[in-house]
């Protein structure tokens, strides 16, 4: 039955009892933002932009990048798309861009630190989303990855207004979560990177299948700091969002509505679960379930409280 509903799901995203959350879907291009179109996805909530350029020796110009943000921005008119700067470094290195020979990637020069040593890099891309968001008449937001401190969210945020666009930052490293009030007087929208949250907060790489224990998005660790997160946007009145693979897993992405989280954004393959899941529920079932998963010592023990409470 519950498979049925799943192909039915027609969107938007609400709760049983109507409380409205965007399901929104990560893509990497033009083609997969038409594919995700065909979903019943509000938008895109991820764009992943190095995807594209993982096989260039060199920097794509400004009007190539364009063009291919534009493809995105096109598919999804009309609706929210998420732009994330370049997340080099580490499990996606960039041969442009990304610094060879670090004895651990992970804790190096990726995402926004690339920015630290040559702004250069993300004032061009800030220009490429800029003139594709002209170009297709769209007004994109625009999201760092791999911020740290609430100085390079500050930095950032001038930077994309400059542009006139919209700022925003992951959230992927414990530092960002536990500071993530002072990160939102710099910025518009948070979003949570589970994936890299887990492997920073547990300390295990998120590549390591002798590790997925660890970095499993139930670790309520890992669930503490997402609440913590979406509480400091709840408080500022901005919306905070989950990309992370934590979104696509339909349970989980009940309990993360419960914590306060505004959107969910996943594969497109899992959108119209999560959505036909999050219908099947309250929005108090949600927040009972997000105080039960807090309240427990491990993932398991996580995921059968929050069973427990949503069926
Ligand atoms: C994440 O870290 O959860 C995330 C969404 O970004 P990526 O998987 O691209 O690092
Ligand atoms: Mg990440």
């Amino acid at each position: 039955a519950h498979l049925a509903r799943v192909a039915e799901w027609t969107g938007p995203g609400r709760t049983s009892d109507g409380h409205h959350v965007d399901i929104l879907a990560n893509v990497q291009d033009g083609a997969g933002a038409r594919a995700a179109r065909t979903t019943a996805a509000d938008g895109v909530g991820l764009f992943r932009t190095e995807l594209s350029f993982l096989d260039r020796d060199v920097e794509p110009t400004v009007a190539e990048q364009a063009d291919i943000y534009g493809e995105v921005l096109t598919a999804f008119e009309g609706h929210k798309v998420v732009v994330r700067t370049l997340d080099a470094g580490s499990d996606k290195p960039l041969r442009f861009a990304t610094h060879p020979d670090e004895a651990n990637p992970a804790l190096g020069v990726r995402g926004i630190r690339i920015a630290a040593a040559d702004r250069g890099i993300l004032h061009r891309q800030l220009d490429a989303i800029a003139a594709a968001a002209e170009a297709t008449s769209s007004s994109p937001w625009v999201m760092a990855p791999m911020i740290a401190t609430a100085d390079e969210a500050k930095a950032f945020a001038a930077d994309v207004r400059e542009r006139g666009l919209t700022p925003g930052v992951m959230i992927e490293v414990p530092a960002a979560a536990l500071l993530a009030d002072r990160i939102l007087e710099h910025v518009d929208f948070l979003s949570i990177g589970t994936n890299d949250l887990a492997q920073y907060t547990m300390a295990a790489d998120r590549m390591s299948a002798d590790l997925a224990a660890l970095t499993d998005p139930w670790q309520p660790a890992v669930l503490a700091l997402v609440a913590r997160a979406a509480e400091a946007g709840a408080a500022a009145g901005k919306p905070v969002g989950v990309c992370g693979e934590a979104a696509a897993d339909p349970l989980l992405a009940c309990v993360l509505v419960g914590f306060g989280v505004t959107s969910l954004s996943a594969a497109s393959a899992a959108v119209a679960g999560v959505g036909a899941r999050l219908g099947q529920v309250t929005l108090e079932q949600c927040r009972e379930a997000a105080r039960a998963v807090l309240g427990t010592a491990g993932p398991l023990e996580a995921r059968e409280a929050a069973s427990a409470v949503l069926g």
